[in-house]
């Protein structure tokens, strides 16, 4: 059995298709998704209807949930305060409705997923260090953990000490813990402009991150004609 697991989609059509059309010719029959379904791109509604349709367990990211509160958009640099405007005009209140109601945290089989960090999935901290990968871990009561919020893949291999593995593919050992930050669909930030996705064959015992080409210049013209601000698409060809 095999999962794609995959999130900061981002509104990002293009990318998100392009994620899916590669899971289904490596076999996955299974989606996980690890929240952040809109905000930044063009394509909230359709992105997270193709999220619905999969049916499939999900996460709420940081903007799923400012994205369907009233709140007031306190807190956001410019660029997103443009941007998350933009989102809420264009959804509606079922959509809203079916965001709000996500769960931080979930079990999939012997698997947690969380967006942001487990320690304290409620308030957005980030893992970008294996201190960080740590922290979460101490609140990790399966062997393996997937997780996003940074938009940079990572593996995090906990067994005496705790190690970054940088390759590409890891094998699951017994006895041992993992955090696995599986990339971002929809705005990847490492400096590679191509979506990122892991693949988790649970019969190997196997995780695999995926890096997927797409067609950034449709997603691009699409910021253009909502008037969304051009830095949103400029960043998308540079990866970061
Ligand atoms: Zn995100």
């Amino acid at each position: 059995m095999k999962f794609a697991i995959f999130g900061d989609i981002h509104a990002n059509l293009e990318a998100l298709n392009a994620v899916l059309e590669d899971a289904k010719n490596h076999d996955c029959t299974h989606y996980v998704c690890i929240g952040d379904i809109v905000g930044y791109n063009a394509n909230p509604r359709e992105c997270l209807n193709i999220i619905r349709s999969l049916d499939c367990p999900v996460v709420k990211g940081n903007h799923d949930e400012v994205a369907s509160s009233d709140s007031e958009l306190v807190g956001l640099n410019p660029l997103a305060q443009h941007s998350m405007q933009w989102t809420r005009d264009n959804l509606d209140s079922e959509d809203k409705l079916y965001l709000r109601e996500l769960k931080l945290l979930r079990q999939v089989r012997d698997f947690t997923i969380v967006h942001a960090t487990l320690d304290s999935p409620a308030s957005w901290g980030y893992v970008t260090t294996k201190f960080d990968a740590l922290e979460s871990l101490g609140y990790q009561y399966t062997p393996v953990c997937f997780f996003g919020h940074t938009h940079v893949p990572a593996f995090y291999v906990k067994s005496l000490r705790i190690e970054e593995y940088t390759g590409k593919s890891l094998e699951i050992e017994p006895g041992k813990k993992y955090q696995i930050n599986v990339g971002s669909v929809g705005q990847p930030r490492d400096g590679d402009p191509r979506s990122s996705y892991c693949i988790y064959d649970l019969g190997a015992q196997r995780v695999i991150n995926r890096r997927i080409e797409y067609d950034i210049k449709r997603t691009q013209e699409k910021i253009f004609d909502e008037g969304l601000p051009k830095q949103l698409a400029e960043r998308l060809s540079e990866g970061k």
